[in-house]
């Protein structure tokens, strides 16, 4: 009856990984037998190599020993939920101890589930199936709600969450942190002259080719609102932003799209408001994105199809 137990979780684009810790080789063993054909199972005998697992292999559920040497199952799943990284990974604890006492401890630690020694491979898979579909579907949903529907790209959520994000990284590491701003230019005009849907089709084909120049994983390009854009570049003074503007107007500039009533050019240009500057007490995010815009402003009334730069950092300090 639970043969096909796994049926739609393991034909979704990647298998689903599950982490198995327990000091007892013999244990993880016994589990991975059980796992093997349908996901793909790492393995783990510290809590220590556990919670290096999780950061760097990012599994969808964890199946955790409570008894271990050194750091109990309990410790791990508390630095689990403490790390921003690793807190949405399910735990389920599996245990030979059988107090209700126990249990309650594990759930008011975050965990979602507890399997009882010895093993039986029946409650295991099924629990197991239940909380992984649960965590994908959380995984889909969260990803549908980051993703501007039109285009496919990050959307102004995931550019909201990103930048924060990285403006707290440079402000620990002290790293410059630029945003550069992109905005259609006479886009009104493209879309009275050849109708909204071809309008859209030129957002669609513009938010592709600027994230096709996406150079590092930590870079972000996100639609910021009706044709505009906006790249995150992380640990990237104003003279690589500005480099990375360029290559993005050129980029856009180079798809040949035409626009009879440009002002500009007989194709679609953008502008591109560049700013940078190293997180601090005495700046927020809010200087780093009224720069850009302020930038863009400037590269609008300059005659647009053209890049500007506002840098905090070459500005007097008041
Ligand atoms: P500028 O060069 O100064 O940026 O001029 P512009 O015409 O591009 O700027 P304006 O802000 O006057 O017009 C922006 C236009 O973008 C108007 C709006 O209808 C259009 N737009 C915004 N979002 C969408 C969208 O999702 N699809 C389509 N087709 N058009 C959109
Ligand atoms: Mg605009
Ligand atoms: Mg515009």
């Amino acid at each position: 009856m639970l043969k096909n137990i796994f049926d739609g979780l393991s034909s979704q684009a990647a298998r689903p990984k599950i982490l198995v810790v327990d000091d007892q080789p013999v244990n993880i063993h016994l589990i991975n037998e059980i796992f093997k054909q349908d996901l793909d199972v790492l393995m783990a005998t510290s809590g220590i190599a556990a919670l290096d697992l999780c950061k760097s292999q990012a599994p969808d559920l964890v199946i955790l020993d409570v008894v271990m040497p050194d750091m109990t199952g309990y410790d791990v799943c508390r630095a689990l939920k403490t790390d921003p990284l690793t807190r949405d990974i399910p735990i389920i604890f599996l245990t030979s101890l059988s107090e209700e006492q126990d249990e309650i401890f594990g759930f008011e630690l975050g965990a979602v589930d507890f399997i009882n020694k010895p093993i039986s491979p029946i409650v295991v898979k099924s629990r197991v199936a239940t909380h992984l579909r649960l965590k994908l579907q959380t995984d889909l949903l969260r990803a549908i709600g980051l993703t501007d529907g039109m285009t496919g790209i990050a959307n102004r959520r995931r550019f909201d969450e990103t930048l924060d994000q990285q403006w707290r990284t440079c402000e620990r590491d002290q790293k410059p942190l630029s945003l550069i701003i992109l905005d259609v230019d006479f886009f009104k005009t493209y879309n009275d002259h050849y109708g909204h849907l071809m309008g859209d089709q030129c957002l669609k084909t513009i938010a592709h080719a600027l994230e096709k120049n996406i150079r590092r994983p930590t870079d972000l390009v996100a639609r910021y609102g009706g044709e505009e854009f906006a790249c995150i570049l992380p640990t990237t003074d104003s003279v690589g932003a500005l480099n990375r503007a360029v290559e993005l107007l050129n980029a856009v500039r180079n798809l040949k799209i035409e626009h009879a009533m440009s002002e500009v050019a007989r194709e679609i240009t953008i502008s591109a408001g560049v700013a940078t500057l190293i997180p601090n007490r005495s700046n927020s995010l809010l200087d780093l994105v009224g720069c850009a815009d302020k930038a863009l402003y400037l590269a609008k009334n300059g005659g647009r199809n053209r890049v500007q730069v506002v840098d905090e950092l070459l500005l007097p300090s008041t």
